[in-house]
């Protein structure tokens, strides 16, 4: 618990980023100190070492998802499957819309990522209004898998996000 103590004192908070009235949560003062960032992993871990046996596969979504899910997925011997921004994958793939606060953006995962029945983690860094990973689960269902559980570094409790990912378990190493 001390560790998570130092973990979430070396977020930093920016404010007005992207744009003003937002106060930005950079993880990148985590990721530039070793023992902070195999501390982060480690906490991942432990919200979802009972899952250790069930999942197949971890989707990490673009841009800080690759930066965590790989490592869990690695350490739980699961597959590491991207959900890139449209455009990025080379074969073909399956997209799902989500709103921003302004405007609109997709994710598209490859078709074949896994096999159906394939139990998932989804794993991002952070977790504000859910639709981001709302539009994941959509993705992972129309494949035929199966959502297990959520995973953020960070919740943004006032958000709510999680109300927008029916019911399913979420699971978050901080909340601010
Ligand atoms: P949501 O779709 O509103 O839940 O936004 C989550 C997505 O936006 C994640 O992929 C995050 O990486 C990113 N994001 C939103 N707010 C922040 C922030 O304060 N810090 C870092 N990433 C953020």
């Amino acid at each position: 618990e001390a560790l998570r103590a130092r973990v979430r004192e070396a977020i930093r908070s920016v404010p007005d980023f992207p744009k003003e009235g937002i106060l930005f949560r950079d993880i990148t003062p985590v990721l530039a100190d070793a023992e902070l960032f195999r501390a982060a992993s480690a906490l991942h871990h432990s919200h979802v070492a009972d899952l250790a046996e069930q999942v197949d596969v971890i989707v990490g979504m673009e841009s800080r998802g690759f930066l965590f899910g790989p490592i869990l997925a690695q350490q739980l011997g699961a597959a590491f499957v991207p959900a890139r921004k449209p455009g990025k994958l080379p074969a073909a793939t399956v997209e799902e819309r989500y709103a921003l606060e302004y405007g609109e953006n997709a994710l598209q995962m490859h078709a074949d990522a896994f096999a159906e029945g394939a139990r998932v983690l989804v794993v991002d860094d952070l977790l504000a209004t859910g639709g981001t990973a709302a539009a994941t689960g959509r993705l992972i269902e129309r494949l035929g898998g199966t959502v297990l559980a959520y995973l953020f570094l960070i919740e943004l409790d006032f958000l709510n996000g999680r109300e927008v990912l029916g019911g399913a378990r979420v699971e978050a190493v901080l909340h601010f």
